[in-house]
């Protein structure tokens, strides 16, 4: 297994892995860029194939954590960590005590997240044993920064709508959403508030039954929403799911969703172009949790964190017009405006989000 030269390893600053003997905890912590601040990122568990499988996601989504938190105006760095096992079958008040070990091990260059796999009840038991956790704070304010993410990625929908067409509304349009968990069932609550006919799929039966009966989303296959015959695609799951195969088949012109590195390669953004269909950078879009997460650490209140998500929608917008502008992808735009926000925040540190 290769690290160094792994394809998503861009030059990260710290790669720590874990083995503990007594709990069968097997994990990766992974800081790729500390120039603002902590590598700050969610822990996820999965059951992952293969080492590299583990090591190669771990990479990537901290890596776009360093873009994420740029963009977004935070004072934060980016980081990810992974636990190798199945959720639903291998976790343990003990395995979760040792994350919160291997976490303190790190002498605060990394600070955990929930994220898929891990819920508020999770990090709560690693904040026991490290304070380099969040997301889990007792101050009136903090907690499950889902629907922060949601509503983040609800406001880029209306972005790409008003970009695309000059309207901003949600009237008529139809919505397919990959994945309703944690942050897919708020997204759907948005919508349907919104306006908009919403179709849904999730291979957790519990998942797509609350959303069928509580917001009447419409249920599919998931075998076949990504290929729905929709306006808006927000892939809600997992990674990776625009790729060769995917791409051809979707039918959306706006795709706009939560899952972190949507796109498997590089290539898929062109690919994207290519057809026509409007990409909507997850990082950019998906920011409004690790906002939460922000506000959250620094005790501040609920009004500011929304304020200062309800800024995604200007970013995109201003990504969409340069994108539109020099015939770029999406992405490629996004990445840079990150980079730009940073060199900034070196320049002239007080321009960060001031609350912490
Ligand atoms: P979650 O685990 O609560 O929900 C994911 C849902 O997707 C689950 O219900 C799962 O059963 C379903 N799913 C998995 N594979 C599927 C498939 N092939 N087809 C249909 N459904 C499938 O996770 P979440 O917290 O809602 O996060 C969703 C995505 O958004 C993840 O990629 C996560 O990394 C990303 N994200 C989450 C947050 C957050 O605040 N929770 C923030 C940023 C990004």
């Amino acid at each position: 297994m290769s690290v160094f030269s792994a394809p998503a390893y861009d030059q990260h600053e710290l790669v720590s892995f874990c083995t503990d003997k007594k709990t069968g905890l097997r994990a990766i912590i992974a800081v790729h860029d500390t120039t603002l601040g902590p590598g700050v990122g969610g822990c996820r568990m999965f059951p992952y194939a293969s080492d590299e499988e583990a090591l190669h996601d771990v990479l990537r989504l901290s890596r776009g954590m360093t873009y994420k938190s740029a963009l977004a105006g935070l004072p934060m760095g980016g980081g990810k960590s992974v636990i190798v096992g199945d959720p639903r079958v291998e976790k343990t008040r003990a395995l979760m005590e040792a994350m919160g070990d291997f976490i303190q091990s790190q002498g605060g260059r990394y600070v955990a997240a929930e994220d898929s796999g891990t819920g508020v009840t999770d990090i709560s038991i690693m904040g026991e044993r490290t304070p380099f956790v969040s997301g889990v704070q007792d101050n009136g304010y903090g907690g499950d920064p889902s629907p922060s993410t949601a509503l983040g990625v609800y406001l880029g929908i209306l972005s790409a709508i008003t970009h695309r067409s000059g309207g901003n509304s949600l009237r008529g349009l139809r919505v397919a959403i990959q994945g309703l968990g944690n942050v897919g069932f708020h997204l759907a609550r948005h919508l349907r508030a919104g306006g908009a006919t919403v179709y849904g799929a999730d291979i957790n039966p519990t998942n797509l039954n609350r959303a069928v009966t509580e917001l009447d989303v419409l249920p599919l296959e998931s075998a076949d929403i990504l290929s729905a015959d929709v306006d808006i695609l927000a892939p809600c799951a997992m990674g990776a799911v625009l790729n060769e195969q995917s791409i051809p088949q979707i039918r959306a012109a706006i795709i706009a969703g939560a899952a972190n590195n949507q796109l498997a390669t590089f290539d898929d953004g062109a690919r994207l172009e290519a057809r026509g269909i409007l990409y909507c950078p997850d990082f950019l879009i998906n920011a409004g949790g690790i906002i939460d997460v922000h506000y959250q650490r620094a005790g501040s209140g609920t009004v500011a964190a929304r304020a200062h998500i309800e800024r995604i929608e200007q970013t995109l917008g201003e990504v969409l017009r340069r994108a539109d502008s020099g015939h770029r992808q999406t992405q490629v735009v996004a990445e840079e405006l990150a980079r730009e926000y940073m060199q900034a925040a070196i320049d002239a540190p007080l321009s960060l989000a001031g609350v912490g």
